[in-house]
């Protein structure tokens, strides 16, 4: 082969270097929204509903004193949500600078932009680092094992590579203790790829996202290469503009059953919606975060395009092998 294996690799690891950059470059980037701001976002009821998904999911599996591991925490928007659960310990990591400071000063309760809070109950490690490239096991020693790891709207980020992708796996099941949980939300590959089958071109989308594939990754050509690495653009107004990758979960599931990570469950987002808006305490929850509206103004409620953006994501948990050693 004119591409001698050595060099392939490093052509891969600058590539992948550069663009884990670019992600953390778009994020470390936006910088915290007013309350006015943030309501009047085009995706307003959309960011809302995933922070119902995420809440429901810490809900069903933090109790009170665990210890969570938080990967690519971004602001720490979900902070309330673990102070609410009641944890022991918190560490937050993330590979964007600028995510990992708002982070820090909203822990703080210094200038929270959504409301003036007291502070957390619970001690926080915050850090600035790459969760897919980093041995975690190693920087985190002395705080494991943990009880729930949470990931959400960012391990597809680690499917750049197999590398990366087992990286993050491994971190994972080497901070959990065992019977641990971890708890995510990604974008569904499913519905992805039906999408892009479904669409004229390389390119779908609505009046809130559009999602553009390379020339190289068109849906017949995919289907017969490597499962890592399938790249696309993911543009959703006021939220997200930066490459991202397929995550077929047919490969994500066997991969980290290698890790010792056993899957308990898999959800569209909207799956979750219909089966969890059954649980009465859950519709309280959406009521009080606002997600569905009210239904006495306009645009009180989730829009059709935000609805099919929902659509786009699944949640899923994974437990760790072994027996937990406590009760
Ligand atoms: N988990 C947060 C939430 O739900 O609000 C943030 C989600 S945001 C859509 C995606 C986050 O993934 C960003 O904060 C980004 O910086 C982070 N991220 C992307 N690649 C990462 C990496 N390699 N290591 C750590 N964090 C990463």
């Amino acid at each position: 082969k004119y591409n001698p294996e050595g060099d392939s690799q490093f052509l891969e690891d600058e590539s992948t270097k550069i663009f884990a950059r670019k992600v953390a470059e778009h994020y470390s980037a936006r910088t915290n929204q007013t309350l006015e701001e943030r309501e009047a976002s085009p995706i307003i009821h959309l960011k809302k509903l995933n922070n119902w998904i995420k809440s429901v999911l810490i809900q069903l599996y933090a109790r009170r004193g665990d210890a969570v591991l938080d990967l690519a925490c971004g602001k720490g928007g979900d902070l309330i949500k673990w102070d609410k659960a009641k944890i022991g310990y918190y560490v937050g990591i993330d590979i964007a600078e600028g995510s990992i400071e708002d982070c820090r000063t909203r822990y703080n309760g210094d200038a929270d932009h959504h409301q003036r809070r007291k502070k957390f109950t619970f001690p926080a490690r915050l850090i600035c680092g790459d969760c897919y490239e980093a041995r975690l096991d190693e920087v985190l020693a002395s705080d494991a094992p943990f009880d729930i790891c949470s990931c959400q709207f960012a391990l597809h980020y680690s499917w750049s590579t197999e590398a990366r992708a087992r990286r993050a796996l491994a971190n994972v099941s080497a901070l959990l203790r065992p019977g641990g949980i971890f708890i995510g939300t990604m974008p569904d590959a499913n519905v992805i790829v039906k999408k892009l089958r479904d669409a004229e071109g390389l390119e779908f989308g609505n009046s809130v996202y559009w999602i553009r594939f390379d020339e190289e990754f068109s849906e017949k050509r995919f289907r017969s290469s490597s499962p890592f690495g399938i790249k696309y653009k993911f543009h959703l107004e006021d939220a997200v503009d930066c490459p991202e990758w397929i995550v077929p979960f047919h490969v994500f599931k066997p991969l980290a059953e290698e890790y010792d990570l056993e899957l308990v469950f898999v959800k569209n987002s909207h799956e979750f919606v219909h089966e969890y808006l059954k649980k009465p305490e859950y519709v309280e929850l959406m009521r009080r975060l606002g997600a569905l509206g009210d239904g006495n103004q306009d645009q009180s409620t989730l829009s059709q395009d935000e609805w099919e953006v929902a659509y786009l994501y699944l949640s899923f948990v994974l437990r760790k092998r072994g027996q937990p050693d406590r009760t």
